[in-house]
């Protein structure tokens, strides 16, 4: 029997599938012309990254924009770095901001689709089973090189200055015998499988990325390890065969991967795969002082994709700052399509920036701001209470024990031409509606309450003994400025700022003092939205219990 076969059965006596099994047990896909088979491939670790999320968001919109599919593989090989429930979170991440998977894990141990297992360490015999045709082919060979002897050849590498790794005269056991190999194995000195790699450090090859364009980097002359020491796969075998065998198209993935590519190229050559068309998406950044740097799971809180939920920043707003981040024409189609699904904008690679999205949270703010501001009150209120249910229970508390009180006061200002836009996320929520609620109004106003300046206590004691008798909640809004006004001219008051400025002396102030004064008595606050509408909320009990308290407090 020729000596390749000998060793690979040698090797993995266990492996009783081929190839053309799992080819044909995982067909090619019948999809649309165009149509792209994207993934992502996270690893358990149980912290999701904006970064991640980002580079989520791209994969997802080029399957589903093309009619293509998208799907979750979990790249558990490195055992040391997983953390339990890890997967679930990334499954529960993932769906938080709508990223629809069509095949994949769908939970811990559970998963949908055909072309799994979906989890590599349940993969490890199709990978044997590539590994074990390679070494038939004469394509791999086990490697017994211990630590000392990989320190040992570094050494002499450094010494002469020669590029450091495991290949061409390095490569210690490359070319050994069938039977020095089995004289090792019989020792029971442990292996992992490398690469008999073809290539040559003075061929260049070019990756024609979709993000970064034509790369053009040195072919990869590397024994890799294929399997480490316990059968399991490093990254770049199991990318290869995954991605084969689960019929993607696109590889869409963080550039720290791209100079590992010439790696994947080789591999897809040497198993005679059609390559995928790969694009390797820049890391987000933040801004420090006058430079830039990648945004960090140690340093910035920002960097977790929980800091979004915690703060309340609905998903809409999320996923529509990172396509944003992505496409920087996002923007001008948001402001033709206001209301359109962030779904319809379609994304194009090569519209990406290359070197990094820089990452800002006041324009989050600002865009978050102008999306709820759109939104329903009754959409606001069911995610707001949705959000303090978990996170603010006093408030959702509230919310619930005066629910169209709190509906209405949501819609203060809602739904015309100029929204206000005093929420950029759920915990907005309770600066904004907190003095509404009379117990909480009670305790923001303990300390009294901060009334205009430039008008004595006595003023302000006339202004509010005279407004009492003055409201009246049937009026229209016109009506009711008017009776305000006659109010106020009555008390010495200017009609309006300008005939005030005209003759400041013979007046208290103007309409706009008169109202602030009534202002503050209702809210405890300087800066309200529309007063009439507010009045008109509130209603008249508690116009006059909140009138009493204020002319008490003087
Ligand atoms: N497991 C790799 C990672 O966590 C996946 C890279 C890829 O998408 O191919 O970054």
């Amino acid at each position: 029997m020729d000596q390749n076969k000998q060793m690979a059965d040698l090797l993995f006596p266990h492996i009783d599938k081929t190839p053309e099994y799992y080819e044909g047990k995982y067909p090619q896909r019948q999809l649309p012309e165009g149509a792209k088979v994207t993934r992502v491939a996270p690893s358990p670790t149980g912290f999701i990254h904006m970064g991640a999320l980002y580079a989520a968001v791209i994969p997802e919109r080029m399957a589903h924009q093309s009619g293509g599919v998208f799907f979750l593989r979990i790249e558990d090989t490195d055992k040391k770095r997983e953390i339990e429930g890890g997967v679930s979170e990334i499954v529960k991440s993932f769906a938080h901001y709508e990223l629809k998977f069509d095949e994949g894990m769908t939970g811990e141990t559970t998963e949908k689709g055909i072309y799994g297992p979906y989890k590599q360490s349940e993969r490890k015999e199709i990978y044997q089973t590539f590994a074990k045709m390679l070494i038939e082919k004469g394509l791999a060979y086990p490697c017994f090189c211990s630590e000392e002897d990989l320190n040992e050849i570094r050494a002499k590498q450094e010494e002469l200055k020669q590029n450091p790794g495991y290949y061409g005269q390095y490569a210690k056991h490359r070319n050994a015998t069938f039977d020095e190999i089995k004289s090792e194995l019989d020792k029971g000195t442990g292996f992992v499988l490398r690469l008999k790699s073809p290539g040559k450090p003075e061929n260049r090859i070019v990756i024609d990325d979709l993000i970064k364009g034509e790369v053009e980097m040195p072919e990869n002359d590397q024994d890799i390890v294929l399997l480490k020491s316990d059968g399991i796969p490093t990254y770049h075998f199991a990318h290869a065969i995954d991605d084969h065998l689960m019929r993607t198209t696109h590889v869409i993935r963080g550039d720290e991967w791209l100079s590992s590519a010439p790696i994947h190229v080789q591999l897809f050559e040497i198993l005679g795969w059609e390559k995928p068309r790969y694009a390797h998406v820049p890391p987000v950044l933040k801004m420090e002082g006058t430079s830039k740097r990648k945004l960090s799971k140690r340093k910035d809180p920002e960097a977790a994709v929980s800091y979004y939920s915690e703060q309340g920043f609905p998903v809409e707003s999320v996923r529509e700052y990172l396509l944003n981040l992505i496409n920087s024409n996002y923007e001008e189609w948001r402001m033709e399509n206001p209301t359109d699904q962030n779904t319809e904008f379609i994304v194009d690679l090569s519209k990406m920036g290359t070197s990094g999205a820089l990452f800002d949270l006041v324009k989050l703010t600002d865009i978050s701001k102008d999306r709820i501001a759109l939104m329903s009150a009754n959409k606001v209120y069911d995610l707001a209470l949705q959000w303090a249910q978990q996170f603010d229970i006093e408030l959702a508390e509230q919310m619930r024990n005066n629910e169209a009180y709190t509906r209405a006061i949501l819609g203060i200002e809602r739904g015309g031409d100029k929204p206000r836009k005093d929420i950029a996320k759920w915990s907005d929520v309770k600066g904004y509606l907190g003095y509404f609620y009379d117990n909480w109004f009670e305790e923001y106003t303990k300390e009294g309450y901060e009334f205009p300046e430039n008008l004595p206590n006595s003023d302000v004691l006339e202004v509010l003994e005279a407004y009492k008798n003055t409201y009246n909640k049937a009026d229209d809004k016109d009506t009711w400025f008017e009776r305000a006004k006659t109010a106020a001219e009555g008390l010495g008051f200017a009609r309006d700022a300008k005939t005030y400025k005209k003759d400041k002396e013979s007046f208290k102030g103007h309409i706009g003092d008169f109202m602030s004064v009534i202002r503050v008595a209702i809210s405890g606050r300087k800066n309200t939205p529309d007063l009439y509408e507010l009045l008109d909320i509130m209603g008249e009990e508690r116009l006059q219990a909140r009138f009493e308290k204020a002319i008490k407090s003087i």
